[in-house]
């Protein structure tokens, strides 16, 4: 039995282990290791297998052996490198050990007669089958070494931390797990019977000490059932944690807003449209949740292009309508300006006040609307993040509506709803992404929200036609251009770069500006970019809307909300570097009037196999969710979350490409664990997220 006085591991500094001091300590952190259960998560890469003696005449190229066997000769050779060559000789065959850096005791010790065992990996040298720098080691005749019983692990190291010291390390810990049992299993019983888990010990000693016999093809995979079982706690685990922040925020009190509707009825009867039935659905859904006293919490998944302003637009009046505010805040300054020109001609009508906030807003005017903000004369706020800063003050906040949500990160949202706060309510929240998000992502990430989906375009749209194009055949592209705007067509030329850069985009774009100018000089041709001044660029997208302008040359700025019906021309220059969620954003701008709408991706050559897979998607597909699907198993999750910049949603072991397909039943099982044995909720969610507990609170 266990001594009850051990610390569970959770609790153990790692400079309870033998031999751990500050400078390894040191080492051990920058690896993001700072506990005994951090060091125990510590997986590794890869595993080499040193259990069994290789013949020499049984070598392979670009294996890694182990080889024992006589030092039959050594001599130190002058080619283009000095190097000591060391030959080798076990009864089965000869081979050579090759030394480019090397001690004089080293020469010494490797000396004719010697029997020696080496672990390396066999490359075709000059003279056959070498080991260059191969680990060695010298036998004594009267003691034969043994062989190790399990794989080596290879893991994640850094600078100047050796494997053989993780590998110490991992030793001890579970060697002092084996005999103080102070790694409680959590899962409940059912669940490892139902699953056939293996206990949580026993898999974490499976995966860093694996018998010779393992299947290193699952491991590769991630598919060895000791892997699966750790991936189903953290998958569990976070999405407990998902779910205990959700029942905060619904003990939290929230106003209660009457669904009247007769605002939004006379909205709706202003539009030359009706909704969509999806549209109906989702602001039925909306319109029922804003009514309880509880803080709304939900998701809007929509295509782009499938009206989901006009429903957050209709949330907003329901709060209007009850004596309150809200605020809808936009990922960037130009889709903030272009919510706002629209939402004005849709308000304006009907007597609600409409205010505009963003970082460039400033003086007198910023005064003005910060004023007319707190006293409650705004009734709805358009803006940027700057809606979040302290000096804003609302007068009676009572939802907010986070556009285009992925580009903000996933956990931000929690920090904005923090700061909705006022006197003890919380406002309600309506977050909508365009890009869709595979199901079981949802659930990875987004298990804290009600999710609803506009799954229907309005009417009369056309699929987008899209052809991909070499940018040697670049010439006749301008001439397609050229044509379109000749028949009265207006057309998008998108610039994109590598770097992140924004100045560089611009740059770009410039350039491509001038080029377009010179090769079309019939064309009434605009510029926009990031750079420009917000009044710029809103008097440059009014006259792109008006139909002043007929071609409009764009960095990446315009990917999302941008909406002029008759553009139905894009070409997008370098479509291979960017996502496939981005392209179909980009896409998006056209196809939202009634003419066929074309877009032309103008690729560089050559272009990689991926390259060609991915955009061959693009050209096959529009439909946003199974390019979603396409692009997390292209390139993962972050892409889609939108999480790579701002290292959110780290896991430790799960990889949620590989792994999504356990979501459903991990989501089954958080259930049951919730009604049931809740008691288990504390312990998991400590154990697997208590370095990213402040990622619930960023
Ligand atoms: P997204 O979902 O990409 O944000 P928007 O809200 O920008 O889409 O809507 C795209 C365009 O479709 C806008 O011009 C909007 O006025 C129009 N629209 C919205 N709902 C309908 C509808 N039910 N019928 C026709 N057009 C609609
Ligand atoms: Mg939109």
């Amino acid at each position: 039995m266990q001594p009850p006085t051990d610390k569970p591991i959770e609790q153990l500094p790692l400079t309870n282990l033998r031999g751990v001091g500050p400078a390894l300590l040191e080492k051990l952190n920058a690896l993001g290791i700072n506990t005994v259960l951090d060091l125990l998560f510590h997986l590794p890469l890869r595993y080499q297998d040193r259990t069994r003696l290789t013949p020499i005449g049984g070598l392979r190229h670009g294996a890694d052996v182990v080889i024992e066997g006589v030092i039959a000769g050594s001599a130190v050779m002058f080619g283009k490198r000095r190097s000591l060559l060391v030959k080798v000789q076990d009864g089965t065959g000869l081979t050579n050990l090759r030394f480019f850096h090397f001690s004089s005791a080293q020469k010494s010790a490797l000396t004719t007669g010697a029997r020696i065992r080496c672990f390396g990996e066999a490359r075709w040298g000059k003279g056959g089958l070498e080991l260059n720098h191969p680990e060695y080691q010298i036998l004594q005749q009267s003691e034969p070494l043994p062989l190790s019983a399990h794989l080596t692990p290879v893991y994640p190291a850094t600078e100047g931390l050796q494997q053989t010291r993780l590998r110490k390390l991992l030793e001890q810990v579970l060697e002092k797990l084996q005999t103080t049992g102070a790694l409680p299993d959590y899962l409940p019983a059912a669940l490892t019977r139902q699953e056939r888990f293996i206990p949580l010990l026993a898999a974490l000693r499976l995966l860093h000490q694996p018998p010779p016999d393992i299947s290193l093809q699952d491991l590769e995979h991630g598919q060895h059932p000791a892997q699966v079982r750790l991936v189903f706690e953290e998958l569990l685990a976070n999405y407990l944690s998902l779910r205990r922040l959700r029942d905060e925020a619904q003990s939290q009190a929230a106003p209660a807003l009457k669904n009247i509707g007769a605002l939004q009825k006379r909205l709706l009867a202003s539009l030359p449209f009706a909704l969509t039935a999806a549209q109906l659905r989702v602001n039925r859904e909306i319109a029922r949740d804003l009514a309880k006293p509880l803080p709304m919490l939900r998701l809007v998944q929509g295509d782009v292009g499938s009206g989901k302003t006009l429903v957050a637009v209709l949330a907003a009046l329901q709060a209007v309508e009850n004596g309150f505010q809200a605020a809808l805040m936009a990922p960037t300054e130009i889709l903030a300006e272009q919510h706002f020109l629209n939402l004005d001609q849709w308000l304006a009508p009907l007597g609600v006040e409409l205010g505009f906030l963003s970082g460039k807003i400033k003086g007198k005017k910023r005064q003005q609307v910060l004023q007319d903000l707190a006293s409650g004369h705004i009734q709805v706020m358009v803006g940027t993040h700057a809606l979040f800063q302290e000096e804003v003050q609302f007068h009676k906040l009572a939802l907010v509506v986070v556009d285009e949500q992925h580009r903000f990160g996933v956990h931000q949202r929690l920090s904005l709803r923090e700061k909705g706060k006022q006197d003890g309510s919380w406002p309600h929240q309506l977050i909508m992404t365009a890009t869709p998000i595979p199901r079981t992502l949802t659930m990875s990430a987004y298990a804290d929200l009600d999710c609803s989906i506009i799954d229907e375009l309005p009417p009369g749209r056309t699929p987008v036609n899209t052809v991909l194009i070499s940018a040697q055949r670049r010439g006749e592209v301008v001439e397609r251009i050229s044509t379109a705007c000749n028949q009265g067509r207006q057309a998008y030329w998108v610039c994109t770069l590598i770097e992140e850069s924004e100045t560089l985009q611009c740059q770009a774009a410039e350039a491509t500006f001038a080029d377009l100018q010179q090769a079309l000089p019939e064309v009434r041709i605009g510029l926009i970019h990031g750079r420009m001044k917000p009044k710029d660029k809103a008097d440059l997208m009014a006259a792109f809307k008006a139909g002043a302008l007929q071609l409009l040359v764009a960095t990446t700025v315009i990917e999302v909300g941008v909406d002029v019906p008759n553009a139905s021309v894009m070409v997008i220059e370098n479509p291979e570097r960017l996502g496939l969620s981005q392209l179909h954003q980009l896409r998006g701008r056209v196809g939202r009037g009634s003419q066929e709408s074309h877009c032309l991706l103008l690729y560089q050559n050559p272009l990689s196999e991926a390259g060609k897979l991915r955009l061959g998607i693009m050209r096959e597909s529009n439909d946003g969710f199974f390019i979603a699907e396409k692009d997390l198993e292209i390139r993962g999750p972050g892409e889609i979350l939108g999480t790579r910049q701002t290292g959110l949603m780290m896991f430790r072991i799960a990889d949620l490409t590989r792994d999504s397909y356990l979501q459903p039943k991990v989501k089954l099982w958080a259930e049951k664990i919730r009604a049931q044995q809740p008691e288990l909720v504390e312990p998991l969610i400590k154990r697997w997220l208590a370095n990213a507990e402040q990622y619930g609170n960023v």
